[in-house]
């Protein structure tokens, strides 16, 4: 047997020299038997059964428990000499079958001189009180004489006697007997012993667990328990010895690293090791390799690719996808973000509230942080607390700062551990999968750094591992707070521009056209801001603003100008998606929203139904920049437009492009089938117009006629235009 020290290996001896005084079956020690004379048997017997019977099949079976591995030979002999019971030393003392003890009769095993010695022994200690010794030589099946020790006493019933035998040797050649039966077993076990001392150090191990972990059992000898494992293993250990000391046996799935570096994942049974005076020794561990049981392939496969506390994917399962999701980079072109996140305060936590709360703090920190994911995305834990975030098919940048804003936000809630309210931050360094690039290792490594980057600038923010990213990524920060103040001090302004009839040459609508006044940078266009704010998202809070300004001015008109009169506001689909709570304001008669194609993609569904609720409101709805891009006839068919807007770039040519003006007169002449009108968009020059009007068109609005004008302009433009008229 290998062992440590001789030492300690015959304290383990010692501590199995008890067994007859102190049993011990299985680890557990248990208390010292009473004489059986002493023990009490039923009184009353269940129907058919003898008492006698009873306390029998009771003894038999308290012999059973009990002495079954004791080192020494234990046998139940009838009053009539046969072997009733044998243990399993004094089966192998003998060379008989314990099955087949009541076919001999005991005295058959005395030597044959000491026969009428034996005989006036036995009869002498069924009838006495006590116990008797007595030294004879019994005789092996194999021939041999043995000299033993006998310690016969009556088993209380008069029917029975229990014998002792124990070699005169003595008991430590009995031990070694047993020990050699353990070696054996030991030696040959198609599963893993590993013992460890109350330090954690390993004090033994058997070849199959040595070579399941590539070492020599030499090499494990004497090492910390926690040197086979990784940094997660070992956080694990210190509440799993824990829970030994406390005395709690238990089976659990653990991960172990071979020497050469991969998991090795296993089965593992262990029970701790008291002494008699209950002071904890150590434990003892049966460790099965999952991957040879083979028994259960998908057992196998999630140990070896999830997280067993969180239920992430592991390292592993991490990488296989990240190698996936930049394929998927290189023939799309999506753009592919690598986060890697560190619990700011998570090790602290840790230590001052315990390891349990740690893992449920982690668990919980987790389920957040998947939260702010879509259900593509990937977050997977690479180790401790240490976790790993994939973003693929992205559109831009924006997205991945709206998560990693969103994973800060929802850490910073606090946490419940026990009653105590803790508070978490993080640090998130991002790294962007350079297309066609196939580097994971410099990808991680980028994101890693980021993520110090972002611990070193004080935590509870993310950093991009590129500096340009990084430089961009703030001025995207920078104008989301300026975006958010804007709305919140009204710096953002409507312009309106007429829309005149060709008919009568009377302005009979207007549309709203959104500018900021942006503190530092001037007067902003649309196209300076609103791609932005639709990236974020903040165009859906914007767009709602604008919904209550143009309802509030196209009231004011309806009075002041005709009450006919029509204001069209733009929506972006996402605004259109986005809840149409503004929509359920009353007073929107006379409102006209305009949509362009893009908004027809998608969930039809959801747009019928918006559309629907606008209408069933009097809102009416325009198709704008019809013309321009992939404009499709069949979208004039599904949905019911009121307006259709030719696109300002087929205005600005129908006076030079005969095609593109029979382009411009058959789109008139199909609205009008459809029962559309039509708003030539961008009209700049009186030919324009005037091919326009003899097109049949129903409205222009362009720079010919005016530009986008403050209120005040709009006002003064009306009266002077309603005064003309009336001459
Ligand atoms: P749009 O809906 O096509 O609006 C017409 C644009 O053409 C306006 O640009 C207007 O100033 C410009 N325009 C008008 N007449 C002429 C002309 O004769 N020649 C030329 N070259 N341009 C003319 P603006 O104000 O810069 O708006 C740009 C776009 O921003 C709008 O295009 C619209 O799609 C969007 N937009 C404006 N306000 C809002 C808003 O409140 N919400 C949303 N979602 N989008 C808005
Ligand atoms: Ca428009
Ligand atoms: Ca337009």
């Amino acid at each position: 047997m290998v062992r440590k020290t001789d030492s300690a290996s015959r304290g383990r001896q010692h501590s199995v020299a008890a067994a007859p005084h102190a049993p011990s079956y299985q680890g557990h020690q248990l208390a010292e038997p009473a004489p059986w004379s002493e023990r009490a048997a039923p009184d009353i017997a269940p129907c058919g059964v003898t008492v006698e019977r009873l306390r029998y099949e009771e003894e038999q079976a308290y012999f059973n428990e009990l002495h079954l591995l004791a080192p020494i030979g234990y046998f139940l002999v009838g009053f009539d000499g046969t072997i009733l019971q044998a243990n399993l030393a004094g089966a192998e003392m003998l060379g008989i079958a314990r099955t087949a003890c009541a076919q001999y009769r005991f005295r058959s095993f005395i030597e044959p001189a000491s026969l009428a010695d034996f005989d006036s022994y036995f009869s002498k200690a069924l009838n006495a009180g006590k116990p008797k010794h007595c030294r004879f030589h019994m005789i092996h099946a194999r021939g041999e004489a043995v000299p033993v020790t006998l310690l016969a006493s009556a088993d209380g019933s008069g029917q029975a006697c229990r014998i002792v035998v124990e070699r005169a040797a003595g008991r430590q050649a009995a031990l070694e007997q047993c020990e050699e039966r353990f070696r054996r077993m030991v030696h040959s076990a198609q599963e893993g012993i590993w013992e460890i001392d109350a330090s954690a150090t390993t004090s033994f191990v058997n070849p199959k667990m040595a070579s399941m972990l590539g070492y020599r059992i030499e090499d494990m000898l004497g090492r910390p328990l926690a040197s086979f494992m990784d940094e997660e293993g070992k956080g694990m250990l210190a509440d799993n010895l824990e829970r030994r000391r406390s005395g709690i046996a238990e089976r659990h799935q653990f991960k172990f690293i071979h020497k050469d570096g991969h998991a090795i994942w296993t089965s593992m049974a262990t029970n701790p090791i008291f002494n008699g005076a209950g002071c904890y020794l150590g434990a003892l561990a049966l460790v099965t390799d999952l991957a040879e049981t083979r028994q259960s392939p998908e057992l196998a496969w999630e140990l070896a690719s999830f997280d067993a506390l969180t239920g992430l994917p592991n390292r592993l399962m991490f990488m296989d996808r990240l190698k996936l999701e930049t394929r998927k980079a290189d023939r799309q072109f999506s753009l592919l973000a690598l986060l890697s996140i560190d619990l700011n305060q998570f090790a602290d936590i840790r230590q001052r509230h315990g390891g349990p709360a740690g893992d449920a703090l982690l668990v919980e920190a987790t389920r957040r942080l998947a939260g702010c994911m879509r259900g593509t995305d990937m977050l997977a834990r690479l180790e401790g607390d240490n976790v790993s975030v994939v973003l693929g098919g992205l559109d831009h940048l924006a997205s991945v700062e709206r998560v990693a804003q969103a994973m800060l936000g929802l850490l910073a809630q606090p946490f419940d551990l026990d009653g105590h309210r803790v508070a978490l931050t993080a640090s998130i360094g991002v790294a962007m999968y350079r297309p066609q690039s196939n580097q994971l290792d410099a990808l991680l490594a980028q994101a890693d750094q980021a993520m110090h980057a972002a611990t070193a600038q004080g935590g509870n923010r993310y950093a991009y591992a590129a500096p340009e990213l990084q430089y961009a990524a703030a001025a995207r920060q920078q104008m989301t707070a300026d975006l958010a103040r804007a709305l919140a001090k009204t710096e953002f302004h409507i312009l309106y521009q007429p829309i005149e009839s060709l008919e009568t040459g009377e302005v009979v609508m207007a549309e709203a056209l959104l500018r900021w006044r942006h503190p530092m940078r001037g007067l902003l266009e649309p196209a300076d801001f609103l791609p932005f704010a639709e990236s974020t998202g903040q165009i859906v809070d914007i767009g709602d603003w604008v919904f209550r300004e143009t309802t509030r001015q196209l009231r004011q008109w309806r009075t002041s100008i005709s009450p006919s009169f029509k204001v069209c506001m733009n929506q972006s689909a996402l605004q259109l998606k986005a809840d149409a709570s503004a929509a359920a304001a009353d007073g929107c008669e006379g409102m006209v929203i305009e949509i362009n194609e893009s908004a027809l993609l998608g969930d039809t569904d959801l747009l019928t139904q918006r559309l629907a609720q606008y209408r069933a409101l009097g809102i009416q709805i325009a198709l704008d920049d019809f013309g321009a891009g992939v404009s499709s006839l069949s979208h004039l068919k599904h949905v019911a437009f009121d307006y259709l807007k030719i696109d300002r770039d087929s205005v600005a040519r129908i006076d030079h492009d005969d095609a593109e003006l029979a382009l411009c007169e058959a789109i008139i002449a199909m609205a009008h089938k459809l029962g559309l009108k039509v708003v030539a968009e961008g009209v700049e020059t009186a030919l324009q117009r005037a091919l326009l009007t003899d097109a049949k068109c129903d409205y222009a609005q362009g720079y010919w006629f005016a530009h986008p004008l403050e209120v005040a302009d709009f006002d003064l433009m009306a009266a002077t235009l309603t005064a003309q008229n009336m001459h």
